[in-house]
């Protein structure tokens, strides 16, 4: 048991730290747990200070940190060259991006404009293929690929808006991703992860109220924490879970199932 659920040596790649709170920071915390070695990828070059700066604080390596901007293809190639031609092989992907404009997360979702749809769409859910194709060519006969989602993207749950709908597209692009990596024995899946305090979460408007119901209402009376998805990440990218393709986990107290 203790063989599969061990990343030990293994090189796994995680996109979207930008903080101490962000749910990516937490997967990787448990990552160093299991023994993995942890390559980061950055946007701005305050998150990549930001990182620095924890990874210091916590005394963690990083194997290696490369700029990565999900919005351009040439950003997305370059930056996964230049982790395969250093580190050779990838074990794993954890794709913990996501964003779109402030405007169209206020007011009504039918207000949307055509480029913020686009914009969200682009870079929370198209990223995620680009992403994975990019690897592809340095990915592990068994390698595992993890992306972040959220309960909107099945329910209609206000505010969430366009959001949802990248959601709804990025679960859409991990079951259809399934095929293409299978044929090289990859794994793809997504982790639900239930409201977490994080950068992103600013921008939902009646966060706080959200967290509140989920204590309320929440099977376990709590909410969960980015440890809770860092876990579930290690086993998720770890061949505890070989059999898995194409899931949809939820990491929510059990939320998802009330009624
Ligand atoms: P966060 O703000 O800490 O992380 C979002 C990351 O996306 C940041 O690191 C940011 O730099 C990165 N990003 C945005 N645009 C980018 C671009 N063009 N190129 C490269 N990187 C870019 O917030 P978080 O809550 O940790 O979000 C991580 C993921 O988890 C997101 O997909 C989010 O939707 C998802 N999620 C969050 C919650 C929550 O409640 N916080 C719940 C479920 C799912």
């Amino acid at each position: 048991m203790e063989d599969l659920i061990q990343l030990d040596g293994k090189n796994i790649v995680v996109m979207g730290v930008a903080n101490e709170r962000s749910i990516a920071w937490g997967v990787a915390e448990s990552l160093y747990k299991a023994g993995a070695k942890v390559i980061y990828t950055y946007r701005l070059d305050r998150s990549r200070e930001k990182l620095e700066k924890l990874l210091e604080k916590y005394n963690y390596p990083a194997e290696m940190i490369v700029r990565c901007d999900v919005n351009s293809d040439e950003s997305i190639s370059q930056a996964f060259t230049d982790i395969g031609e250093k580190v050779g092989t990838i074990h794993g992907l954890v794709h913990s991006v996501a964003f779109a404009n402030a405007d169209d997360l206020k007011g009504d979702f039918i207000d949307t404009s055509r480029d913020g749809y686009a914009f969200a769409q682009d870079t929370s859910a198209y990223s995620l293929v680009a992403a994975a194709k990019a690897a592809r060519p340095y990915l592990a006969d068994d390698a595992s690929i993890i992306t972040m989602s959220y309960l909107g993207a099945v329910r209609a749950l206000p505010g969430y808006n366009v959001m949802g709908i990248a959601k709804a597209s990025l679960e859409a692009c991990v079951r259809y991703l399934t095929f293409d990596l299978g044929k090289d024995g990859v794994r793809i899946n997504a982790i639900s992860a239930g409201p977490i305090r994080t950068l992103a979460a600013k921008g939902v408007p009646g966060f706080n109220d959200i967290m509140k119901m989920i204590e309320e209402k929440a099977p376990l009376k709590r909410n969960v924490t980015k440890e809770d998805v860092g876990n579930m990440s290690v086993a998720m990218l770890s061949n505890l879970s070989r059999g898995v393709t194409g899931e949809v986990i939820y990491v929510d107290s059990g939320y998802n199932i009330v009624g």
